[in-house]
């Protein structure tokens, strides 16, 4: 099973036609995942023991890795259209991330300040009103629901800590509507949140956060779990159709 973790803090940049020259940055280990997920579909692999014994790149390590690769490809005349906080895990575990959410900020204006921010979080430290103080700086808050059900989450999402959709809901009521939910949806014997049910809980919830953009999509690489299965784009705008018609702006990725 190919599994990806990041090797650098920041990295690249990755040219696509959607975004543009776009920059990842890490704030996790290199070594392991750090998450308070484990989700049955994550791109980089299943949380392994003693992963937490890694230790996360310090302030000072993200902020030289940050400056230095901003002053270099402003030096050699290269732009950067976008900057997307994403990684080994969930990057507002870092103790420092609203501190480093404000210096990329600075220097994204001082070298680059037309590249969009982007955060992808899982949703899960929303209780902590730092992180969601920081969250709100950044141009693109982007937060995952994938279950709208508890029991489901368990086994999809496989959250540790005090973690549920109740007080995920919560904390992305605190954005008034100015964040991105992103929602994954997959089949197979472990899990199916694409059942009636599953979606119609999940409507509930975009109505009640409204979120400014729903980003939709499904497994496009190995999956630590096995049976977990791709969701076409046929069915991904099925399962939009009815939010699209109350006029929730559903983007598919399939
Ligand atoms: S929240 Fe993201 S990083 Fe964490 S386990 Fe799920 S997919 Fe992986």
């Amino acid at each position: 099973m190919a599994t990806f973790l990041w090797e650098e803090i920041v990295f690249g940049p990755i040219i696509s036609r959607r975004v543009g020259r776009s920059l990842g940055i890490n704030l996790l280990p290199r070594e392991a995942k750090v998450c308070t997920f484990d989700c049955v579909y994550c791109e980089c692999g299943g949380l392994k023991r003693g992963a937490g014994k890694h230790p996360l790149p310090t302030f000072s390590e993200v902020r030289d890795a940050i400056c230095g690769k901003f002053e270099a490809l402003a030096a050699a005349g290269q732009g950067v259209d976008s900057i997307s906080f994403t990684g080994n895990g969930e990057p507002t575990l870092h103790p420092d991330f609203a501190a480093i959410i404000d210096v990329t900020l600075s220097v994204r204006s001082r070298w680059f300040p037309e590249a969009v921010v982007s955060v992808f979080s899982n949703a899960s430290m929303l209780d902590r009103a730092e992180v969601v103080a920081a969250l709100k700086k950044v141009d693109n808050p982007i937060l995952k629901l994938d279950c709208a059900l508890d029991d489901m989450a368990a086994v999809m999402n496989r959250p540790r800590g005090g973690y549920s959709v109740a007080k995920a809901i919560e904390g992305m009521k605190a954005f008034g509507g100015d964040f991105v939910m992103q929602t994954m949806l997959v089949r197979g014997p472990v899990v199916d949140n694409t059942t009636p049910a599953a979606l119609a809980a999940w409507y509930d919830v975009v109505r009640q956060v409204h979120p400014r953009e729903i980003m939709l999509y499904s497994v496009d690489r190995d999956t630590p779990v096995s049976g977990i299965e791709k969701v076409p784009a046929a069915d991904l705008a099925s399962a939009a159709a009815p939010l699209a018609a109350e006029g929730f702006n559903v983007k598919i990725n399939g």
